[in-house]
């Protein structure tokens, strides 16, 4: 059990690559804080693992979070997952898309971090063990551009260099910090953003095409690197920006 004993809290649980990353750190060992702006997706993940309490909790809601942190125990991981893909380039991207994208996808985990740090520090200072937080960046994002990716290369660009910055803060006090950046990952709102194109097959092919080895992802390809950036086994990482890309950056 890689995971016993450590409380961990999941942004956006409720589908994709959050839920099974909930779902793995519960068989290992974790008490998981599986969070979600949706309550009813959360009601089915609820009764899959009896390491698991649910909380409906928007990232872009500071009072909610707040509250939330002082509602639940002290954590030992933290896994900001929450986000949202805009499609567009500048041109496509006006101020309300961008402050969105920015809202959700950066400031989201920093409202999360600002509420939950305190007790980290606390909790690795008296016991003198370690804490991790990891951060949902993306390739697409200071690693590479992508077309009609404008806001959402921004906003994860800033995911990781916010994470950087956290991980030198800390370091020297037993907290981690890291960036995790899938390549495409098969999930629901992938599947909404297939669906949503002109040529739907097209774009299936295209999204494979990229990726050398000739797949989407699926989420259990990326869970894995979520449970080992939370555990201990990944004590020496910090302040990276870790690709899990199918080779897309060879
Ligand atoms: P998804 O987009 O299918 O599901 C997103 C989940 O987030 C939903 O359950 C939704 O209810 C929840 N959510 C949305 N807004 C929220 C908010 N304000 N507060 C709390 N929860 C909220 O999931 P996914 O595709 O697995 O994406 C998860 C993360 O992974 C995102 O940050 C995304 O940018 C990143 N990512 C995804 C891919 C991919 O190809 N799918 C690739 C790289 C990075």
């Amino acid at each position: 059990m890689r995971l016993r004993d450590k409380t961990i809290l999941i942004t956006a649980a409720g589908q994709g690559i959050g839920r099974a990353s909930a779902l793995a750190c519960a068989r290992e060992g974790a008490k998981v804080i599986a969070t979600d702006l949706n309550g009813s997706l959360l009601e089915s993940l609820a009764t899959e693992s009896g390491n698991l309490v649910t909380h409906v909790l928007d990232v872009r809601d500071g009072a909610q979070v707040k509250q939330l942190a002082a509602s639940v125990p002290v954590l030992d991981g933290l896994f900001n997952c929450a986000g949202y893909v805009h499609h567009g380039s500048v041109l496509d991207c006006d101020e309300a898309d961008w402050d969105f994208s920015f809202d959700v996808n950066v400031k989201g985990a920093y409202r999360l971090i600002r509420s939950f740090l305190p007790g980290m520090l606390d909790r690795v200072a008296t016991t003198g063990g370690s804490a991790s937080i990891v951060n949902m960046a993306s390739m697409a994002s200071s690693i590479k551009g992508f077309p009609n990716r404008f806001a959402y290369g921004a906003s994860k660009a800033a995911v990781i260099g916010m994470s950087k910055a956290i991980a030198a803060d800390y370091a020297k006090l037993g907290l981690r910090c890291n960036a995790l950046c899938p390549g495409t990952v098969d999930t629901p709102s992938l599947r909404q953003r297939i669906a949503a194109a002109a040529d739907p097959l097209q774009a299936e092919k295209d999204f494979i095409a990229r990726q050398p080895v000739g797949r989407l992802a699926t989420v259990d390809d990326i869970a894995p690197q979520v449970v080992y950036l939370l555990s201990d086994e990944s004590r020496f990482v910090t302040g990276q920006a870790v690709l899990v890309d199918g080779g897309v950056t060879i």
